[in-house]
Formats: structure tokens, C-alpha cells, sequence
């Protein structure tokens, strides 16, 4: 990381985290479909599920990722697809009327040299966003500077997803 590309999302904890995770520890987003509160799991649909991202770029970065343990963004069928993008919908949404960010990235990074912290399961970020915010001096200096418990966080957007309609079935 130098300074000279300071608009890549790019995260040197989540390194540790996921020379950690691969090691044989098992797939941490299947371990989530179905989960609440402790895998940070906001809602588990048909095809996909929604969950909090345990080391956030913003407050309220979540999420959406295939059921399946699914590494080839080519190999999703449209349903899959469709369901991800309908399911983003409402999570951003829910973002919208808990944080009311100034804008969102949405997006998948595909590969490791895409920045991908996890490659074998597919997921779309969705990381809300502020004018100024300090996700690039936190993830140059290394610190992250998250204001709010995960723990909160899911509360509130889980909270809104129901008043939005979303079923409660994890
Ligand atoms: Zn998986």
C-alpha cells in the first residue's frame, strides 16, 4: 500500500484475519447462513444471506453472499443473482434509515488480486459512506476507528429490515 493509490479498498488486518480463517478452520459464510446475532447474520433468504462484515470499512459495512459455497461469480445461476441484488436492496435501505450515509460502494471484489479477503465464497460488499469519512486513514494507519459495537449495529439494522418487511428467520 503506498500513497499513491489511496482510493483501493484495501484492509491489512483483515490479512491476519484471513491467514487465520483458511487455515482449516472452515468457511466462515456457510458457518454464518441460518446464524443472528453471534455470526452477524441480518436475514438468510432462499439463495443468499445477509450478514455484518466483522471488520468493517464504515459502521454498517455489510454483506450479501450466495447460500451455496459458490467460488466462480460465472457459476451463479440468475436466480442467485436476482435474489442478491433484491436482498442488497434491502439492506441498503435499512442502512439508509439507520445511518443515513452520504453515499454506498456496492460491489464484489473477485479474486485476490481484486482485493478479495476470502475467495472461495462469493460476496458483494455494501459499505455505506460519508463525505470524509476515515475508512482510507484507517486502513493505511492499520487502526480501524469504528465507532459502534458490531453488536449494536446489527441490532438496528435487523430491526429496520423487519420494519421494512423483511421475515425474521434467523
Ligand atoms: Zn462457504
Amino acid at each position: 500500500m503506498t500513497e499513491e493509490e489511496p482510493r483501493r479498498l484495501f484492509a491489512p488486518w483483515r490479512f491476519h484475519y484471513v491467514s487465520q480463517e483458511a487455515a482449516g478452520e472452515g468457511c466462515i459464510f456457510c458457518a454464518a447462513v441460518g446464524g443472528g446475532r453471534e455470526t452477524l447474520t441480518l436475514f438468510t433468504g432462499q439463495r443468499v444471506f445477509a450478514l455484518l462484515n466483522r471488520y468493517p470499512y464504515t459502521s454498517g459495512h455489510a454483506m450479501v453472499a450466495p447460500i451455496a459455497h459458490v467460488a466462480e461469480f460465472g457459476l451463479l445461476d440468475p436466480d442467485t443473482l436476482l435474489e442478491t441484488m433484491v436482498v442488497a436492496q434491502r439492506v441498503a435501505r435499512a442502512l439508509h434509515v439507520v445511518y443515513h450515509p452520504h453515499g454506498m460502494n456496492l460491489g464484489w471484489n473477485l479474486g485476490e488480486a481484486a482485493g478479495a479477503g476470502i475467495v472461495d465464497h462469493l460476496h458483494m460488499h455494501i459499505v455505506p459512506r460519508w463525505r470524509g469519512d476515515t475508512s482510507f486513514m484507517t486502513a493505511v494507519g492499520g487502526v480501524r476507528v469504528i465507532p459502534e459495537e458490531l453488536e449494536q449495529t446489527w441490532s438496528k439494522l435487523r430491526a429496520a429490515l423487519e420494519d421494512d418487511g423483511v421475515e425474521k428467520d434467523g
